[in-house]
């Protein structure tokens, strides 16, 4: 394939050279006349392992050439990669100044491409908001071309996962590619690209795949500054954190795995609220500050918090709740969110039903009866026996547990507000449903 990659730095100047050996055919363009001339001799302009020969031999061999000549580039080539940086401005924004530029650029150049040269695909690799490529990106291609995205030429976000220090490595060996496609023959057309790489492939939205490096990145920084808050904790605590992460690491069935990453509501039960509040103690009264930890039970309570502005937003007072235990499959009521939920609508006078047919269950076996007794007396008379109880009263619906009776009664033809705390099955479909809230 001929590929144009614009901005030759870290990740530009790697993916060029590695796709270079891969036999494509590769034109580098960067606004840096100095890089443009290292390129042009085959020397490298960022340092990273085994890239300096890569790029000595792409040079030499002819399948990696430079300039600063965009339209040249875009004529030249079926597909361009565009690697340009995207740094914060000094607010914290995310700054897409280098991204318009290349796009206008890029949407001039295929303005006067030759229609029989075939369709070319416009690959947006740099790391960008959600939202970027169609509402910013795709109009000013659009504009300067005067031609028609996903039509007269392809888009598509395929975000970049290389570590910078083992980027050559990550280029052969990646952990996923990921392609944003505005139509699919644009996906197809980045999938050719990376050929035989074997990584596990995602085809989806744009916006998903800008996300998704987000996500990424955003987990990494969690893990870190977690490992890193437990690690001056346990040194606090006499605890060799090394001994402790190798076991927790050694879990791949709760710790390092999908478990509890699917978002959904706040969490609580009579352990992980506890024990975080325990540990954040523990590091207070030994004078380490854990900024992450701490934070953790007051991320968790924004949820319960949006829930309820998201009831409250409805405008209406009678509330029909399904689910109060802390979870699905549970009658165990200790620190639920759903009851917190509830009683900061009781708190503010809305009218509720609440339907959990174990809580009934256990609160009449006993199981629960004490412990309602003696903590939660007001939500007592609030259950009801059938999900029918629940949707005669209410004027809003807050689903927070789903079982199959609560789904069947919750059939698209319900006509009150649904607020969805938990992601029914058929949620993508209800999101056309007016008064439908999806909050995971
Ligand atoms: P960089 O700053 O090293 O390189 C960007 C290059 O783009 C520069 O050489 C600059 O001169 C050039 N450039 C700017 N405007 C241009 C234009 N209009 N046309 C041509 N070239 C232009 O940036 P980087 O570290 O390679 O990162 C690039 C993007 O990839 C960023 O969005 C970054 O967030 C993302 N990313 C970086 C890494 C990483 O490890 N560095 C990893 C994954 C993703």
């Amino acid at each position: 394939m001929k590929v144009s990659v614009f901005g030759l730095g870290y990740v530009g100047t790697v993916s060029a050279a590695c796709l270079a050996t891969e036999g494509h055919d590769v034109i580098g363009v960067d606004v840096n006349p100095a890089k443009l001339a290292m390129i042009g001799e085959g020397r490298t302009p960022v340092v990273e392992e085994r890239i300096g020969d890569i790029v000595a031999e792409v040079v030499a061999s002819g399948r990696l050439t430079v300039t600063d000549d965009v339209a040249a580039a875009i004529h030249g080539t079926d597909l361009s990669l565009i690697c340009v940086g995207t740094p914060s401005a000094p607010n914290g924004s995310l700054d897409t100044t280098y991204l318009q530029r290349a796009a206008r650029e890029i949407g001039e150049a295929l303005a006067t491409r030759d229609t029989d040269a075939g369709r070319h695909t416009v690959v947006f690799r740099s790391t960008m908001l959600p939202g970027t490529c169609l509402g910013v990106l795709v109009p000013i291609l659009e504009d300067a071309s005067g031609l028609v995205a996903g039509q007269d030429f392809g888009v598509a976000v395929n975000p970049e996962f290389l570590r910078e220090g083992s980027s050559v490595k990550d280029f052969y060996d990646p952990p996923k590619t990921v392609v944003g496609e505005l139509d699919p023959v644009s996906g197809d057309a980045v999938l050719s690209l990376y050929a035989g790489l074997g990584a596990p492939e995602f085809r989806v939205e744009p916006p998903v795949a800008e996300m998704t490096k987000y996500v990424d990145n955003t987990f990494h920084g969690l893990k870190i500054g977690f490992a890193n808050e437990i690690g001056a904790l346990a040194r606090e605590l006499g605890v060799d954190s090394h001994d402790v992460m190798e076991i927790f690491l050694s879990d791949t069935k709760l710790n390092i795995s999908p478990a509890y990453l699917r978002p959904g509501f706040a969490f609580g039960g009579s352990c992980l609220p506890k024990d975080l509040r325990g540990l954040v103690h523990a590091a207070r009264r030994h004078d380490v500050r854990v900024p992450i930890l701490e934070n953790v039970l007051p991320s968790n309570d924004e949820h319960i918090q949006r829930a309820f502005e998201h009831v409250a937003a409805t405008g209406k007072r009678r509330v029909g709740v399904f689910g109060l235990a802390f979870k699905g499959g549970t009658d165990d009521l200790r620190e639920s969110p759903l009851v917190e939920l509830c009683e900061r609508m009781l708190g503010k006078g809305y009218d509720l039903r609440i339907y959990d047919p174990a809580v009934v269950e256990s609160a009449l076996l006993g199981a629960n009866r004490a412990f309602i007794e003696a903590h939660l007396p007001h939500l007592r008379d609030l259950l009801v026996d059938t999900v029918a109880d629940v949707v005669d009263h209410a004027e809003v619906l807050v689903v927070g547990k789903a079982d199959e009776d609560v789904r069947a009664a919750l059939g698209h033809g319900t006509t009150v507000p649904v607020i969805d705390l938990v992601r029914l099955p058929d949620a993508a479909s209800r999101r056309q449903q007016e008064g439908y809230v999806g909050l995971a």
